[in-house]
């Protein structure tokens, strides 16, 4: 059994509180939402924080509201179950709710938060490993050691964004809101992101992230998740494809953004296949080239679950079902499992 290194544990009741911790203990303390993602990899010493900020005392961090004018605002803590179950999201926003409800097992997602799956670690084979496992490679660049053996010449880290909704808000246009004693920043949710392994958020670590915010659905959009992993109940993504766009009565696409979860260390924008599908209608022609677009995007490397090749060869598919889930109009892409 791995257990939980000593650490102490600090209970704020407020943000000013918490990012006052934050500011005074530097480096050396670490947020806790749910528990989810960073108690596992303090068991297996990835995260080693003296100190524990937990945010489960502040009330504000769980409100959660729909506005026709300002759409969704879902603060930090925000359970996944709750998002999953929210009938108000799943018709404005059935992307999301959808990406929600893949999220691990319900127990997780009864736990798991919105800003803990935000800024979830990245993963890669050689790093969700015991310390002993990791210990005996000589560890790697991602922590305590030196070389990437996904890369062995890289100067950089390609452990992997495997977040399910992270994808989702990018091509929902969302915001989050990041709080520190400096004041308060507003950023679009794709600007949380960074792509590399190790520095995977440009958010600070004196900054606590405290709420999403999604803007109203405009006429005629619809999105779609689709998501690939081994078993259907339980798995991370290694690859997820998150498509919003908004169509005309004749069916003509207006407008479209699309991001792929799961293959990079950070969401990454399939801008040329939005751009394709603009002032296009979604028939079966116009769904065969974005999704080779899109899958040309999806680029995996050899440290996630399912060999390399098939990740490849199956990316276009997926893009296309995340497509056809769009015309569809009910956002509610299949849970695709399956097995190389
Ligand atoms: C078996 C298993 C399967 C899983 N499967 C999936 C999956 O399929 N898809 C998926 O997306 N995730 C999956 N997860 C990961 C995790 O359960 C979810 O991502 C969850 O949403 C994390 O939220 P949390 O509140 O528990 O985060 P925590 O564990 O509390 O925190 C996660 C990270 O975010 C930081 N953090 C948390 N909240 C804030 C905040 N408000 N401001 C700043 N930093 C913050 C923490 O410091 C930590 O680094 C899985 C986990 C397990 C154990
Ligand atoms: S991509 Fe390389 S450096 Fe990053 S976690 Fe994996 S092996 Fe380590």
């Amino acid at each position: 059994m791995m257990r939980l290194p000593r650490f102490r544990y600090l209970a704020p009741g407020s943000v000013a509180e918490a990012a006052a911790a934050l500011a005074d203990l530097g480096p050396e303390a670490a947020v806790l939402a749910g528990g989810t993602d960073l108690f596992p990899n303090m068991k297996r010493r990835q995260q080693t924080p003296a100190t524990v900020v937990a945010l489960r005392g502040i009330a504000a961090l769980r409100a959660r509201a729909i506005d026709p004018a300002r759409g969704l605002t879902l603060g930090a803590l925000t359970r996944l179950s709750a998002i999953e179950h929210d009938a108000g999201i799943a018709a404005a926003w059935p992307a999301l709710a959808r990406a929600a409800s893949l999220v691990a097992t319900p127990p997780l997602r009864n736990m798991g938060t919105i800003g803990g799956n935000l800024c979830l670690d990245t993963r890669c084979s050689y790093y969700d490993q015991s310390h002993e496992w990791r210990a005996a490679i000589g560890y790697c660049m991602k922590k305590e050691g030196e070389t990437c053996w996904v890369a062995p010449s890289s100067p950089r880290c390609w452990a992997v964004s495997s977040s399910d909704t992270a994808p989702v808000l990018c091509a929902l246009g969302a915001e989050v809101t990041l709080a520190s004693t400096a004041g308060e920043r507003r950023i679009p949710a794709s600007e949380l992101f960074a792509d590399d392994g190790i520095a995977y958020l440009t958010r600070r670590r004196d900054e606590i992230l405290t709420s999403v915010h999604v803007p109203p659905p405009a006429e005629g959009e619809r999105s779609a998740y689709v998501k690939l992993r081994r078993r259907g109940s339980f798995d991370f993504p290694v690859l997820g494809v998150a498509v919003r766009a908004r169509l005309d009565a004749g069916g003509t696409v207006t407008s479209a953004s699309i991001f792929v979860g799961g293959t990079g260390s950070r969401p990454q924008e399939a801008r040329a296949a939005a751009e394709l599908l603009t002032g296009r209608v979604l028939d079966a022609a116009a769904i065969r080239e974005a999704a080779g677009l899109i899958a040309h995007i999806a680029k995996p490397m050899q440290n996630t679950d399912f060999t390399l090749g098939w990740r490849k060869a199956v990316a276009r598919e997926y893009a296309a079902r995340a497509l056809r889930e769009l015309v569809a109009g009910n956002g509610a892409a299949a849970n695709h499992a399956s097995g190389s």
